[in-house]
């Protein structure tokens, strides 16, 4: 059941109620269609919703407060919690249709080493060097997050388990044989990635999350700069 919808009329928006029980209420009085203003007050059941004209300074205000909520600053992945957030609800979607989800741990090996020598700003540009190059290899159906320090994940419920673990392989090898640029010079890095996949009987995201995990500690143990998919 849908209470309203907000839609695109003309050149503005509009909310229509869709016979809804409890009603919609703009600024304290119940409509039944109108057209939205900038400040508009929408209450529909519980919820209360401010409603942003286009080009209102408080809505620009509000977006880059999202941007800094969900958005990691340096490689422009989303954050720990929000990726978190994401993949748990790809996982309990998963459980409606089973065999989808995938994900992928990425370490980049050795990098204690490039900070040590490099230092900890030419550490962050090799992190961002590292986010762009994931980038540019990625589908729009492929969400990549930083799970912290050097460590990512990337995860897909739209590809098949040949396509993703294809990625995998495409990015440690694409890393490999790119010149990270550093303030007097370039690096080189590669990474560690280890592979999980959604079955029936996992009960959390966090299950697949130590799959994947334990992947990554036999890709490390085997040498590194290598993919390892997890078996459960
Ligand atoms: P391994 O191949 O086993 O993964 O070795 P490693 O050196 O990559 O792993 P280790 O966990 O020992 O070190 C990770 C290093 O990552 C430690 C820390 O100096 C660095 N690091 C973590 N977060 C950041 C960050 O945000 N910026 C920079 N520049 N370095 C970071
Ligand atoms: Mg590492
Ligand atoms: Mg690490």
């Amino acid at each position: 059941r849908h209470h309203c919808r907000i839609f695109r009329d003309g050149t503005g928006y509009s909310v229509e109620d869709l016979g809804s029980t409890n009603g919609c209420f703009v600024n304290g009085e119940q409509v039944r269609k109108l057209g939205l203003r900038d400040g508009d007050r929408l209450r529909v059941g519980q919820c209360e919703l401010k409603f942003f004209g286009e080009g209102s300074a408080e809505a620009s205000y509000h977006r880059e407060l999202l941007n800094h909520a969900v958005f990691d600053a340096l490689t422009g992945f989303y954050n720990r919690r929000q990726s978190r957030e994401m993949l748990e609800h790809a996982f309990d979607r998963g459980r409606r249709e089973p065999g989808r989800l995938r994900l992928m741990i990425l370490d980049l090996d050795h990098f204690k080493p490039v900070n040590d020598r490099y230092g900890h700003l030419a550490g962050d540009r090799v992190l961002a060097g590292f986010a762009a190059v994931v980038k540019s290899l990625l589908a729009t159906d492929v969400v990549a997050g930083r799970l912290g320090g050097e460590e990512f994940v990337v995860f897909s419920a739209q590809q098949t388990g040949p396509e993703f673990r294809a990625l995998a392989e495409r990015i440690r090898a694409a890393l490999e044989v790119t010149d990270l640029p550093i303030d007097n010079g370039v690096v080189r890095v590669t990474v560690s990635i280890g592979i999980a996949e959604q079955v029936p009987d996992m009960r959390a995201a966090a299950d697949m999350l130590r799959l994947a995990d334990a992947a990554l500690y036999k890709a490390k143990l085997g040498g590194r700069n290598r993919v390892v998919i997890g078996d459960s």
